[in-house]
């Protein structure tokens, strides 16, 4: 007889045992997530600086880096090399936050010259030309690489006109129509760095150079306890990232923590994700959080976590 109730009570066990695992694993009904309200944050505003009238080729161009290097080409005669590197002292004595040094290795700014007189209209010259080469974009910042300045004149002027004229525009700056401001397209002798100039610069290269890691799209629906994601994480920052991570939680408690590598300045990474077990089927909102331990210091951290919730 005991047995008899034994053997049922088994039975009924693993009938319930069962029944719950089947609707442990059962895919449940179809729900798209979005983005909880006002929670998308705005990963690419650019930084806070105000241009004004200066007329810039990019805004927020910069080097990732405050100490600036360049290479006089071995060609350049004695007077331009001379000027040139008065030009570079005299702008850094400008710019309290910037500074430049010679180098033999790779520059940042690769000074050439020129014996031929350019001639671009009839009785003007061109004095010289200079221009970033090589731009990243990293979306919230475009990021120099590599600035070429082409000296084609023997210098003319005592202060370094035509020098600093180059090198503005290899910092990012476009002509002005302002004939006093060295960035004016025809050079004078007294022409000077104006202080709008000096003020962008300043507060450019006071951002210290920082990654900025940003989740730019997020797709993620559940099927019962179930979840599907794909993500795009874009470094819009100035630096590349080291190694990161994006966590998937629920109530603020971790439930997959994915490896996203590092990411360049100006790059992005997708991570697509199937069947992530929640804890619960009804997971009404769940969080997505770039570097969650915050390892990674980062112009701006606002911009790391995305709440979903189910459609309603
Ligand atoms: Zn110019």
């Amino acid at each position: 007889m005991v047995w008899k109730w034994i053997g049922l009570l088994l039975v009924f066990l693993l009938v319930t045992l069962s029944a719950l695992t089947f609707q442990y694993y059962l895919p449940g009904e179809f729900r798209e997530l979005r983005v909880a309200p006002g929670e998308f944050p705005a990963g690419k505003e650019a930084g806070s600086i105000d241009y004004g009238k200066t007329p810039v080729l990019y805004r927020n161009l910069r080097f990732d880096h405050n100490r600036i290097s360049y290479s006089l080409e071995e060609t350049c005669p004695a007077v331009n090399k001379e000027k040139m590197i008065e030009g570079f002292a005299e702008l850094s004595n400008k710019i309290n936050v910037i500074s430049f040094y010679e180098t033999e290795g790779e520059p940042d700014i690769q000074v050439s010259c020129s014996e031929e007189d350019i001639e671009i209209e009839s009785n003007l010259f061109v004095a010289g030309e200079g221009g970033p080469t090589k731009i990243i974009n990293a979306s919230a910042f475009g990021i120099i690489k590599q600035g070429k300045i082409l000296l084609y004149e023997e210098p003319r002027c005592d202060y370094p006109v035509v020098e600093i004229h180059e090198l503005l525009h290899v910092l990012g700056f476009d002509h002005s129509t302002n004939p006093n401001n060295i960035l004016f397209n025809v050079s004078r002798c007294d022409q000077r760095v104006t202080s709008d100039i000096v003020r962008l610069l300043d507060e450019l290269y006071s951002i210290e150079a920082l990654p900025d890691l940003s989740i730019e799209d997020l797709v993620a629906s559940t099927k019962g306890r179930y979840l599907d994601f794909n993500v795009t994480v874009e470094n819009i920052g100035l630096m590349d990232s080291s190694e990161s991570s994006l966590t998937v939680s629920s109530g603020g408690k971790e439930i997959h923590k994915f490896d996203l590598g590092a990411i360049k300045a100006g790059a992005k990474g997708t991570l697509k994700a199937q069947n992530v077990k929640l804890f619960s089927s009804d997971s009404s909102s769940i969080e997505f959080t770039i570097d969650r331990e915050n390892t990674i210091r980062e112009l701006k951290e606002g911009n790391n976590l995305i709440r979903m919730i189910v459609s309603s």
